[in-house]
Order: C-alpha cells, then structure tokens, then sequence
C-alpha cells in the first residue's frame, strides 16, 4: 500500500531541503500532486493530508476525476499535451493550464474560460532543448506568444513551464536554468511579473528548486509507479 500522506511529508521535507540551499522560502514552492492514472481515492488520501493542487494529463480523466473529487477548494491543473478541440471539457473546472504552446491554443482557452466564467491561469510550455517530437513552443519563439496571450481577456499568464529530457538531476540543470533565464528575460521586455516557473518532477526537484521553480510537479513519488498502458 502508498501511504499517500507520508509520501506527501517526505517530498515536502525535500523541498524544504533544497529551498534553504538556495536561501528560498519553501512557501514560494507549490507542490502540484500529478495523480495521472490514480483513481479518485488516491486524491482523496493526498487532499485528507493538506495537499490541495492536483495535476492531470488527459482531459477525459480529469474531467471525470474532477466530478469525482467534490471540494471546493481543489485547485486542477492541466499539464497533458492540449489539442484545441479538447479544451471545451477542461475549461468549466481547470484552474491552471501549463502547456499553452500556440496562440491559437491560448485564444480558446481564453474563450471557453470567459464562457464560463472563469478567468484561467496559463504557463507557456517551453521546448528548451529543442528536441524533435516534443510539445512545447521554441525557445525564440515564447516572446511573440507571450505578448498576445498576455493582453488575451479570460486567461491571465503566470509564467513558463517545461520538461526538459529525461536525463539525470544534474544534467537536467541546464535545461532549468534556461528556462528561468528566458522567463527574466520576456518579463523584462514586456514589463510584466511572469512569477511562476513550473519545473521539475519526483526525480529532479531539488534541482529545479534551486533553480527556481515554484511549481514542482510530482506524482511518482507521492502515489507510486503508474502501470504502464
Ligand atoms: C507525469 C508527469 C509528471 C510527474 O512525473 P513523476 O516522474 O511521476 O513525478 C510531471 N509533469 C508532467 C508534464 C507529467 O506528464
């Protein structure tokens, strides 16, 4: 059995571990619960042990989890890979989405967010190492995106996102580097706080920490291994 609680405490404590190194405020790190694949009783047990933001890949299964999952006070956040034409099932409940790449996304988030009501906080997945097959959009590219979602009414942007290749921590850094230093950048130039940096998983935390981030997200090591499809 995942004791889903105890897991939470121990990544917990690692953030904490990792923020001092970096002279941060631990609170300025939001711990997002990616339960992907876990059943509704697995974010029970996480919302039971104070955990509050959950992360989902699929819009189908968020969707359904989020009907499943009734507190007021969830915050849904989507990190899956966002085709247009899915939005429309995500946008009623979704508080957060971290893989905006394309303008064209962002204006329907923005539209199915005003239709609702809502006013929808967007990341802009960034492809740092310019791998092929990979969402995300090119780091030059991320300005000129940034400039027209920004002034887009019903989506607010908060800053960038990205998952960088799957390497160990330390070869991982650069990647988390970059992309702090191209969130500085854009939020210069645009004279706008881009405040948030959502990076780093169960395995790379400490690392994007001390990079920056200030949403981690991690499932693996709060709820286990995920079958594999
Ligand atoms: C699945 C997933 C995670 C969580 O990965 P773990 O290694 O299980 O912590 C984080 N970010 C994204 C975008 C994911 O798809």
């Amino acid at each position: 059995m995942t004791n889903v609680a105890a897991n939470i405490a121990g990544v917990r404590e690692r953030i904490g571990r990792a923020a001092s190194r970096a002279g941060r405020d631990p609170n300025g790190v939001l711990l997002l619960a990616v339960s992907k694949t876990h059943p509704a009783e697995a974010v029970e047990a996480a919302y039971a042990a104070g955990q509050r933001d959950f992360g989902e890949n699929y819009a189908q299964e968020a969707r359904q989890k989020a009907g499943a999952v009734r507190h007021a006070d969830v915050r849904w956040h989507f990190i899956g890979h966002l085709q247009t034409n899915k939005v429309r099932q995500i946008a009623p409940f979704v508080s957060v989405i971290h893989t905006v790449d394309s303008e064209r996304l962002a204006a329907e988030i923005a539209r199915r967010a005003r239709g609702a009501g809502r006013e929808t906080d967007v990341l802009l997945q960034v492809n740092v190492a310019g791998e092929t097959q990979k969402s995300g959009c090119a780091p030059d590219e991320a300005e000129a995106i940034a400039r027209v979602v920004a002034d887009l009414p019903g989506v607010r942007l908060a800053g960038l996102m990205t998952m960088p290749p799957l390497a160990p921590p330390e070869r991982t850094r650069p990647h988390f580097r970059r992309l702090r230093e191209l969130r500085d950048g854009i939020a210069r130039r645009l004279a706008m706080p881009l405040p948030d940096l959502s990076m780093g998983m169960s395995d790379d935390l400490e690392v994007a920490v001390e990079e920056g981030a200030t949403i981690v997200r991690v499932g693996t090591a709060i709820f286990g291994a995920r079958e594999t499809a």
